[in-house]
C-alpha cells in the first residue's frame, strides 16, 4: 500500500515525492509514461558527449529564495545569465528591447532619458491593456511591435498577439537601460551537473519507488494507494469531458556542428524569418568545453506533446470547468503546468508544489510533536 501515487516525474511530481518521503515519512510511488525522470527539464549527454535538453532549452531563474534554497539541497550551481539576440532586418539586436536595441536598430546614440521620450512618442494609448498586442504597442509602439513581437508570436502560437492574454508578451519587458540579460531575477543559475542529476538526487530515498514507461491508466487499478497527485494534463484526467484544452506543441531539431561555437549568445530569436522561432546553443547554457557544439531549433506545431497552455479568456473559462471538477476530489491533488493549465516557469512549479505540500501537511499529516519536529529538522 502506497500513501501517495504521483503521476508525472517532472518538477511538480518530484518535489512532492521528495517532501512527502523525507518530511512526511510517506511511502510514494511516482509514475511517468516517459522513459526518464525530470519531465520537460530532462537533460542528457548526446552521442557526441554534449549535454543537451531533450525538450528545448531550460534556463533556471527565480526571485524566490525559498525555491532556490530548496533546490540547492540537490544540486550545486553554475552562474549563468542568459542573453538573447533577435534577428531583425539583417541585424542581431538585444531582446528584451533596451537602450542598446534602440540605438543599434535606428543607428542613433540616445541615453536612457531620451529613450523614455522616444518611446512615449511612439507608444499607442491603450486602455485597458488586455491582449499581447496591447502590452507591446502601449510601450514601444507599432513599428517595434511588428519587427520584434508580431511575427514571433504568430509563429509560436498560430494566433495573432491580439488573440492572446497580455501575460504572454508581458513575459518580455522593455528596458530603458543597457541591461542585455533576458532575465533580471535575483537567482540565475544552471544545475552544475544538469537537471537530471538533480532529479536523481531528489528522488533517491528509500520511501520513493519510481515506475517509468508507464501510463498511469494502465496500472491505476492494480495499485493500492491512499491519495493521488496528478501532474499531467487536467483535461486528459477527466476524459476530456468538457472538450480538449488547447496546448501548443513544438518539434525540436538538434544539430551538432564540427566547430567549437556557432553563435554569440545562448539563444537567437528569428521573429520574421524561417519556420522556427529560435536557435539555442547548449554550451552557452551549460558551460561545457567540447570541440563540437549542439544546437536546437524550435518549430512550433499544433499537434504533439502538450508543452504550452494557451493563455486566452475562452481557454481559461474551459479550464475553470475542469478546476471545479478537480476541487470536488478530496483525495486527489492537481499540481504543475499541465494539471493547473498555467504558463509556469520551473521555479513557479516548484513554489506551487511546496505550497501544496504545506497544505497536505495540515490535512494529511498528523500534528507533529516537538520531538518529531526536531527529528525532521535534522533530516532536512
Ligand atoms: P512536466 O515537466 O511536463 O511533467 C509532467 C510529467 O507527467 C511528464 O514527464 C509526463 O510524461 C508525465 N505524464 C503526463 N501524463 C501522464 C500519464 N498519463 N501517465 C504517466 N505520466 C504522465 N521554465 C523555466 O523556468 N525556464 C526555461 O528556460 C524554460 N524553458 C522551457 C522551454 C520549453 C520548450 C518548454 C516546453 C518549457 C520551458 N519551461 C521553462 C517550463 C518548464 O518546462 C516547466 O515549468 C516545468 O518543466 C513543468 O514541470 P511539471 O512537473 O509541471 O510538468
Ligand atoms: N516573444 C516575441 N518575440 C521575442 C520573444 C518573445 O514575440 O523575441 C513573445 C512570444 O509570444 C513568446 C512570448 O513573448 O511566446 C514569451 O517569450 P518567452 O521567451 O518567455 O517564451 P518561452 O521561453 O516560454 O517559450
Amino acid at each position: 500500500m502506497y500513501d501517495y501515487l504521483i503521476v508525472g516525474a517532472g518538477f511538480a511530481g518530484s518535489v512532492l515525492a521528495e517532501r512527502l518521503a523525507t518530511v512526511g515519512n510517506k511511502r510514494v510511488l511516482i509514475i511517468d509514461k516517459r522513459n526518464h525522470i525530470g519531465g520537460n527539464a530532462y537533460d542528457y549527454y548526446n552521442e557526441d558527449g554534449i549535454l543537451i535538453h531533450k525538450y528545448g532549452p531550460h534556463i533556471f531563474h527565480t526571485n524566490s529564495e525559498e525555491v532556490f534554497n530548496y533546490l540547492s539541497r540537490y544540486t550545486a550551481w553554475r552562474n549563468y545569465q542568459h542573453k538573447v539576440l533577435a534577428h531583425v532586418d539583417g541585424q542581431l539586436l538585444p531582446i528584451p528591447i533596451n537602450l542598446n536595441t534602440i540605438n543599434k536598430y535606428y543607428g542613433i546614440n540616445i541615453n536612457s532619458l531620451q529613450m523614455e521620450s522616444f518611446l512615449e512618442e511612439r507608444a499607442e494609448k491603450v486602455y485597458p491593456v488586455k491582449t499581447s498586442e496591447d502590452v507591446v504597442v502601449s510601450k514601444v509602439g507599432r513599428e517595434l511591435y511588428e519587427k520584434f513581437f508580431k511575427g514571433y508570436t504568430r509563429k509560436q502560437w498560430a494566433l495573432d498577439p491580439s488573440q492572446l492574454d497580455a501575460s504572454v508578451t508581458a513575459r518580455v519587458p522593455t528596458r530603458t537601460n543597457k541591461d542585455d540579460r533576458y532575465f533580471t531575477d535575483t537567482f540565475q543559475a544552471m544545475p552544475l551537473h544538469g537537471y537530471t542529476k538533480m532529479f536523481e538526487k531528489m528522488l533517491s530515498h528509500s520511501n520513493i519507488k519510481i515506475m517509468l514507461n508507464t501510463n498511469y491508466q494502465e496500472v491505476i487499478n492494480e495499485i493500492a494507494y491512499k491519495k493521488l497527485i496528478f501532474t499531467g494534463p487536467v483535461d486528459e484526467y477527466f476524459d476530456y469531458r468538457y472538450g480538449k484544452l488547447p496546448y501548443r506543441s513544438l518539434r525540436f531539431k538538434f544539430e551538432t556542428l564540427d566547430k567549437e561555437t556557432f553563435q554569440e549568445t545562448g539563444t537567437i530569436n528569428y521573429p520574421n524569418d524561417y519556420a522556427f522561432t529560435r536557435i539555442t546553443e547548449f554550451k552557452h547554457l551549460t558551460g561545457q568545453k567540447h570541440e563540437k557544439t549542439t544546437l536546437v531549433y524550435e518549430f512550433p506545431e499544433a499537434a504533439g506533446d502538450p508543452y504550452y497552455p494557451v493563455p486566452r479568456p475562452e481557454n481559461d473559462q474551459l479550464y475553470k470547468k475542469y478546476a471545479a471538477l478537480a476541487s470536488q476530489l478530496s483525495n486527489t491533488y492537481f499540481v504543475g503546468r499541465l494539471a493547473t493549465y498555467k504558463y509556469y516557469n520551473m521555479d513557479q512549479v516548484v513554489a506551487q508544489a511546496l505550497t501544496t505540500f504545506k497544505k497536505i501537511m495540515q490535512t494529511d499529516i498528523p500534528k507533529l510533536t516537538t520531538d518529531d519536529e526536531r527529528i525532521l529538522e535534522s533530516r532536512g
